[in-house]
């Protein structure tokens, strides 16, 4: 009997997957307890780009995930991704200076703009800083939007997606994985992937350090903001249906600032307060708080790639940039039998 390749999540990096996969008409079906983007790709602020990427390897996979969101928009119709470019300028002085030396030597598209350029590309800002980084290519998304959607397009193709079950462990038979064990019974797989997030850390194993991150959105406003704004006490986009978009810098954590995990409620009045200082005169009004759990591999890399015969995992941060691509490279390895190069580094056993 052929059973399919089996998907435990439901989020961005499982819907490319399974996409990926259907695509190669693979047979696939996706498991998830809750709902298809309802972890942290539905949490998430969303901002498509590869800064921060700190080994030259993790640039260049970040960087190609720039470009795979457009292969996959080509492919799927619009996702309400906006590409507006982002403004940054959360550090200043020395630490400033030496994250435009970082993004040089890595050869980002990266420009330091001036007040006045800053002014007019961002015109509702209440005051723009002295100088920002500005990255023409960078973009905002919605991780939900492109999970739905790529689920959709999945299914299309004959994909099966089966909401509800939870992931307990794996059924292993002769020294491999042929299954997973959920709440809902056996379930047999030709091979298992499991994309879940943060919640690899339960189902795996894997080192982890998950991270909690604050999002709010506001109701939506006429069109005011163009790029994405990372200032210093908050960043902000706007997106597709006018929302303001915002996520605290300092996972809540920072100093002088409420706290994320005992006190959510006041950091994100907080949050709207900072919004409000930089777009002022705009009606800018809480319509939805989220709380989410960023998922990061103990190392902050992702961690793609086998965990033994019939297991592979793939779970990240940033991975609303990186998706598109990962569900490609991923589909060329389970399909193929073969070995991207550019998941080398990333591979999980780095982590054991
Ligand atoms: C506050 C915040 C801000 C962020 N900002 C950015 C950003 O600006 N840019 C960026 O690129 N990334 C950002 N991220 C990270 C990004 O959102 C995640 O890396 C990405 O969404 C991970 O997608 P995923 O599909 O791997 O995981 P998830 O979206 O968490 O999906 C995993 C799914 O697996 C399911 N699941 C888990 N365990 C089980 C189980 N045992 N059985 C069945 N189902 C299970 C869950 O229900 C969930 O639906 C942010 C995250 C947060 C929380």
């Amino acid at each position: 009997m052929n059973h399919p390749i089996v998907i435990v999540g439901a989020g961005i990096v499982g819907a490319s997957i399974a996409w990926n996969l259907a695509r190669r008409g693979k047979p696939v079906l996706i498991l998830d307890q809750t709902g298809i983007g309802k972890g942290a790709t539905g949490r998430s602020f969303g901002w498509i780009n590869a800064n921060f990427a700190e080994t030259p390897a993790y640039f260049a996979l970040r960087s190609a995930a720039i470009d795979a969101h457009h292969e996959m928009e080509a492919a799927l119709g619009p996702v309400a991704t906006r590409w507006t470019g982002c403004l940054w300028w959360e550090d200043e002085g020395a630490s400033f200076d030496a994250h435009v030396a970082e993004l040089a030597a890595f050869g980002y598209e990266a420009q330091v703009v001036a007040r006045p350029e800053i002014a007019r590309m961002a015109p509702a800002l209440a005051t723009p800083p002295d100088q920002a980084i500005h990255v023409a290519r960078e973009g905002g998304a919605d991780g939900e939007v492109i999970a739905a959607r790529l689920i959709e397009a999945a299914v299309a193709l004959g994909a099966k997606i089966w909401i509800g079950p939870k992931a307990n462990g794996f059924l292993r038979q002769g020294g491999r994985v042929i299954g997973v064990a959920t709440d809902h019974g056996p379930v047999p797989a030709s091979q298992v992937i499991v994309a879940a997030g943060a919640g690899a850390a339960t189902l795996t194993g894997l080192p982890m350090a998950n991270k909690p991150g604050l999002i709010l959105r506001t109701r939506p406003l006429p069109a005011i903001l163009g790029p994405i704004i990372m200032a210093p006490d908050v960043h902000f986009r706007q997106d597709a249906e006018g929302r303001i978009v915002a996520g605290e810098i300092f996972s809540g954590d920072g100093p002088g600032q409420a706290s994320i995990t005992t006190d959510p409620g006041s950091l994100a009045l907080e949050l709207i307060e900072r919004i409000r200082v930089h777009l002022p005169g705009q009606e800018i009004e809480i319509e939805r708080v989220t709380f989410g759990l960023r998922p990061v591999p103990k190392d902050g890399l992702p961690a793609v790639g086998p965990l033994e015969e019939g297991l592979y995992i793939a779970s990240m941060h940033s991975g609303i940039t990186l998706a598109p691509l990962i569900g490609t490279l991923v589909a060329l390895e389970i399909a193929e039998g073969s070995e991207a190069p550019e998941l080398a580094p990333f591979r999980p056993s780095r982590l054991s």
